[in-house]
């Protein structure tokens, strides 16, 4: 297969959540290291491609981010096609935001290929003042779910590439 000749392998995530949680800061600060904090939340970006190692294997991510169209929950089985992984996000300061990750990971089942790893998020950690949700709460909806989980600041950068590491080993031992 090409995959033999060509060592890097290739993998597709898509990144959903609620609107204005910072899907596309993250994919933008991850891929670009920047950060806009006048980002208009409906806007996005189609995909963005990252190289990485993780396990000495080298991966290519190919990243999908939303286009406004989660504001009217009419994300589709076609956002889905052929993804390897997803990342749900919420915002640790939007309650509402962290409430209907439990709907996103329903869509996922109902949408993407069975067993697809999915990495939930909690952004907006740089916020700590307004922060309506703990990391615990977080850490137990992920559990109950069967994802993984992470927090993160798009603003910071804090554990941004650690996430689409631990995404990225998780997608791996599916090989
Ligand atoms: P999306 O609708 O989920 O793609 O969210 P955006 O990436 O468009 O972000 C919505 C708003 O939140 C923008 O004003 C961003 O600048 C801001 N934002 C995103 N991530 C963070 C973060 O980690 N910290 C802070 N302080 N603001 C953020
Ligand atoms: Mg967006």
């Amino acid at each position: 297969s090409s995959d033999d000749e060509d060592p890097k392998l290739k993998k597709k995530v898509v990144i959903i959540g609620n609107s204005s949680v910072g899907k596309t800061s993250l994919l933008l600060h991850y891929t670009e290291h920047r950060f806009r904090s006048t980002l208009e939340s409906t806007i996005g970006i189609d995909y963005r491609e990252k190289d990485l190692v993780v396990s000495n294997q080298e991966v290519h991510l190919q990243i999908w981010d939303t286009a406004g169209q989660e504001r009217f929950k009419t994300i589709t089985r076609s956002y889905y096609r052929n993804c390897d992984g997803i990342i749900v996000v919420y915002d640790v300061t939007q309650t509402e935001s962290f409430e209907q990750v439990k709907g996103w990971v329903e869509s996922v089942h109902k949408y993407a290929e069975e067993e697809v790893p999915i990495l939930v998020i909690g952004n907006k950690i740089d916020l700590s003042s307004k922060r309506a949700v703990n990391e615990r709460q977080g850490k137990e909806l992920a559990k109950t779910l069967g994802t993984e989980f992470i927090e993160t600041s798009a603003k910071t950068g804090v554990n941004i590439n650690f996430g689409f590491e631990m995404l990225t080993k998780k997608m791996l031992l599916r090989n």
